[in-house]
């Protein structure tokens, strides 16, 4: 595939006095995953939020799929294909896995108005074909034995794996990962990993915000750096690593040597 799949030009949002995110150019490239990393308070969620709609650009533009979405619904978002998992898991404790995911698959489902003209038989058989594609979804992120498991009862990396299978029940051709890895022990975060791997070899493109920079140099082809809501740097993973400005905003030193090697593993680079 060509082209772009997310394309960010100018893009800022002020809180009042504070820029949250400046003037952020950033363009994902189809069925490939996208690192947004940066210190504490530099504007990765907010830059999510602008991207899935949830609060609105101050300034600049949005493309999908070459299309502008700036000013779009986040219903209208989803429905092109944006999902995303929230930094805080936000899911409902009562219900089960199984009904988290189907939750997320009802776009699909007549409801509402239109549910009236279907008879209560095709409404039990989309039902049915909701669950079963609820419970693949759930196999896909290895939470298949817990689907009745009701969502109070799954430990905080089950309900990070739940999060994704319910994003992906939208059918969505990007995903928006928020610190999925954070607080996993080290076997979910290779699980973690391998999933999105296999998604964006599937086609899916993946823009992932992540603390650990050794998930996110090993996983990612391009990664974006954003410190006090500005981009500072954009680039292949050994660029990045080399990069002095990143080495600046994350080892706190001023720019008076080249990054050396032990500097570019201290980021978490370690080809
Ligand atoms: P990150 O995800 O990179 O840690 P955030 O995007 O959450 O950073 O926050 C970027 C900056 O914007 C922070 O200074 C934060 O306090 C501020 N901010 C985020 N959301 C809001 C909001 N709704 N109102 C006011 N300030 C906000
Ligand atoms: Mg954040």
């Amino acid at each position: 595939m060509s082209g772009v799949s997310l394309e960010l030009c100018g893009l800022t949002r002020r809180f009042g006095g504070l820029v949250a995110v400046r003037e952020l150019d950033m363009r994902v490239a189809p069925g490939t995953i996208h690192g947004l990393i940066g210190p504490n308070g530099a504007g990765k969620s907010t830059a999510f939020d602008l991207v899935s709609g949830v609060t609105a650009a101050s300034a600049g533009v949005i493309r999908f799929g070459g299309v502008d979405i700036t000013r779009a619904s986040v219903e209208a978002r989803v429905a092109a294909g944006i999902c995303r998992t929230f930094q805080t898991p936000r899911l409902f404790e009562a219900m089960t896995a199984l009904e988290t995911v189907m939750t997320g698959c009802h776009r699909h489902v007549p409801y509402g108005f239109l549910a009236s003209v279907f008879s209560a038989g095709s409404k039990a058989r989309a039902e049915a074909a909701t669950e079963v594609q609820a419970l693949t979804l759930l196999e896909r992120v290895g939470l298949d034995r817990d689907a009745r498991t009701p969502v109070a009862r799954l430990s905080y990396g089950r309900r990070r794996l739940l999060e994704i299978a319910r994003a992906l029940a939208t059918g969505p051709s990007l995903l928006l990962l928020d610190e999925v890895a954070s607080g996993l022990n080290p076997v979910e975060t290779t699980f973690v990993s391998d999933l999105v791997r296999g998604l964006a070899r599937d086609g899916l493109s993946v823009v992932l915000v992540e603390h650990d920079m050794r998930f996110v140099m090993n996983l990612c082809e391009r990664v974006t750096v954003l410190n006090f809501g500005a981009r500072i740097a954009d680039g292949t993973p050994a660029e990045i690593a080399a990069d002095e400005a990143v080495i600046e905003a994350y080892l706190g030193r001023p720019r008076a040597q080249a990054a050396s090697r032990r500097d570019r593993r201290r980021i978490g680079y370690t080809a």
